[in-house]
């Protein structure tokens, strides 16, 4: 039996009719996207997608999260299935690529190997995640980290959404019911996994690259710092007295600047994005103060290096300034190194068209980033305008889109054989 790849033929001008359409599935005004988990318009976007897989004439399954499944079988039904796949939901008023790209992407992948006649031995399927964005109940990735095992059913039944829904009753109102007990992928589940996605960074379109492939896929740990100390009036009280908690805020801001400057790696990043300052009046001392930490890295000691090293610094600096430290952490997910073997399948077939791809890391996660638990993982980055991401000017145009489809689908066909 002939693998010619050759045969694989991309329906772009097909594909961009559908992200359009699924672009419709929105509670924003064009062109800003808001598909938030299980809304009217999410359920819509879903019900659109099993559509195009019922007419494509594959099988689609969820489970009990809507973790959607659609699937090309392979001759060879003994094997493990290789699988691609991204989300759909949007975060307010964002753009109509991120996610989708790879889902409609992946499934216009799925068909082009069905229409060539190829056959490719493991099955391929197609995983349309739920809640790749934090949203509705604060947690990024909520299908993928269900999937990989690193969030259990009693983390998952205690989430509770901005207007006090219950992830469980939320869930059962869009229809998925059945135990969370067995969202996890049983081990050797997958053989590999492959997202495609927008670049959401300018790199590829500023050095004329029509692919990226991810080599590692960086992750933060995020954390929440409290501090207390003692306010009063801003003419009163004396200069000798005070446990000013902004200013020991002020200094471990910088200690976090200088923890990710001198990690050695332009991988190394470390902000303090938010700082809640109480009572935020300019003739009073402060006295209560929260700032959000975001500290990133590919390489998991380097980053839990700059993290151990701030929360060393800020310690310091409230002793010295008698003021009380409360750490709080929000996470701290382990970053992910793409698999040789299949960025190996990725780069031959690049190779297959010409293409020389440009080596780069994620900085921002993906639901490929907890996949990388479970199966060797790699991703495909196509670029996007200026870099832009999670905006309403989000854009990719439609032959990076089909490139893009087109290396995917002959990378998914050279692991399934
Ligand atoms: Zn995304």
């Amino acid at each position: 039996m002939s693998q010619n790849p050759a045969k694989i033929q991309i329906d772009s001008k097909r594909l961009s009719v559908e992200l359009e359409h699924l672009a419709t599935f929105s509670d924003a005004p064009a062109p800003a996207v808001t598909r938030i988990l299980w809304t009217q318009a999410d359920q819509g976007a879903r019900a659109y997608l099993k559509s195009l897989s019922d007419a494509a004439g594959f099988k689609w399954r969820e489970d009990a999260l809507g973790n959607t499944f659609i699937r090309l079988e392979g001759t060879d039904s003994s094997l493990s299935a290789v699988a691609t796949g991204s989300h759909i939901d949007a975060i307010p008023f964002s753009g109509r690529f991120d996610g989708t790209v790879g889902v409609l992407g992946g499934l216009e992948a799925l068909r082009a190997v069905q229409n060539s006649g190829l056959k490719p031995r493991r099955s391929l399927e197609l995983i349309v995640f739920t809640a790749e964005e934090p949203t509705r109940f604060g947690v990024g990735c909520l299908g993928s980290r269900a999937m990989s095992g690193a969030l259990d059913a009693a983390k998952l039944e205690s989430y509770t959404d901005g207007d006090g829904v219950n992830l469980n009753d939320a869930r059962a109102a869009a229809g998925y019911s059945g135990s969370l007990e067995g969202l996890v992928l049983p081990e050797g589940f997958y053989h590999a996994f492959v997202e495609l996605h927008i670049e959401q960074g300018p790199l590829l379109e500023a050095e004329g690259q029509g692919i990226g492939l991810v080599t590692a896929i960086a992750a933060p740990a995020s954390l929440i710092l409290k501090l207390e100390g003692e306010g009063g009036h801003a003419g009163a009280m004396l200069m000798s007295l005070r446990r000013d908690v902004l200013v020991a805020a002020a200094e471990i801001v910088l200690e976090v600047e200088r923890a990710a400057l001198f990690a050695g790696s332009e991988d190394s990043v470390a902000t303090v994005g938010r700082i809640l300052n109480h009572p935020n009046n300019i003739n009073a001392v402060p006295s209560s103060l929260e700032l959000g930490l975001d500290i990133r890295d590919i390489d998991a000691l380097r980053r839990d290096g700059m993290v151990a090293q701030t929360l060393e610094a800020a310690h310091e600096i409230c002793t010295r300034r008698k003021i009380a430290l409360e750490v709080g952490w929000l996470n701290q997910d382990p970053p992910a190194r793409s698999s040789e073997w299949v960025l190996a399948a990725a780069r031959a077939a690049c190779l297959e068209l010409g293409i020389s791809p440009r080596e780069m890391v994620s900085r921002a996660y993906h639901d490929s980033l907890f996949m990388a638990r479970v199966c060797p993982m790699a991703m495909i980055f196509i670029p996007c305008f200026k870099g832009y991401s999670h905006r309403p000017d989000e854009f990719s145009a439609e032959a990076d889109i089909g490139c893009g489809v087109e290396i995917l689908a002959r990378t998914l066909l050279k692991l399934a054989n």
